[in-house]
């Protein structure tokens, strides 16, 4: 059973001559998987290739220091920490090969035309302060928190599955599969008694489909299609 974790050996194997980026994600969305990603920044670098690292997950959630980690590219967005929708982020290590994506205007460096939307910017700036400030508490409660929950309903019921690892995980991420049990049902049951919970992530809402994410994993699609996945907030 895989808990979600990037293979490291086969990433080093599947980087080619003409490889110019790594790009991968910091925290998984649907199972709060934290990548090593340190060690696969050291693998982008020792090939001489950029790493970027989709960041939307972890920014707010977990200290980031892109120098300690080598980071080249972190992406963001800020409504993930509690800032406006509509506005994100990119960091661009120094020296790093940059190619826009939308032509036109010079400003904001050459980097992205349009005129920047300076109301989503500060409120970016100013929630990502607030995230920071109270990282470390806001993650002991959510922690705590957390394990109540897991604790609770895995000595309530013993066919439920917690996918992922326990670990390396974002605090406030729990992905539960229950057998036998249909996951829009129980989503409406929760409902009821007024907990927000998911059946999948946002991006994928109205499928039918299982998660490609926990197919990944190796569940079967009877647990890949019954599970909830809730972000404590
Ligand atoms: C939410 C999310 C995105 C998309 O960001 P939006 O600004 O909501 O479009 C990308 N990657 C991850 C990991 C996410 O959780």
């Amino acid at each position: 059973m895989k808990i979600g974790f990037v293979n490291l050996e086969e990433l080093k194997k599947s980087i080619r001559d003409d490889t110019i980026l790594i790009s991968i994600m910091f925290a998984n969305n649907e199972i709060g998987t934290i990548q090593p990603i340190k060690e696969i920044a050291q693998i982008a670098k020792d090939a001489k290739v950029v790493f970027h690292t989709d960041c939307v997950q972890a920014v707010g959630n977990v200290k980031i220091d892109v120098s300690d980690l080598g980071i080249d590219l972190l992406s963001m967005s800020a409504h993930k920490f509690y800032g406006p929708k509509g506005v994100g982020g990119l960091y661009v290590r120094s020296g790093t090969n940059f190619e826009k994506i939308q032509d036109g205007g010079h400003q904001e460096k050459n980097k992205r035309a349009g005129t920047e939307n300076v109301a989503g910017i500060v409120g970016l700036g100013k929630a990502i302060e607030i995230a920071d400030e109270n990282i470390e508490n806001y993650n002991a409660k959510l922690l705590k928190l957390k394990n109540y929950f897991i604790r609770e309903i895995t000595s309530k019921y013993e066919n439920v599955k917690i996918n992922g690892d326990l670990k390396q995980r974002l605090p406030g991420n729990i992905n539960i599969s229950f057998p036998g049990i249909d996951g829009e049902e129980l989503l409406l049951k929760l409902d009821s008694q007024g907990i927000c919970a998911s059946a999948g992530s946002a991006c994928s809402s109205g499928s039918l489909e299982p998660s490609h994410v926990l197919m990944a994993i190796g569940l079967e699609s009877k647990y890949a299609r019954r599970y909830t996945s809730y972000n404590i907030r």
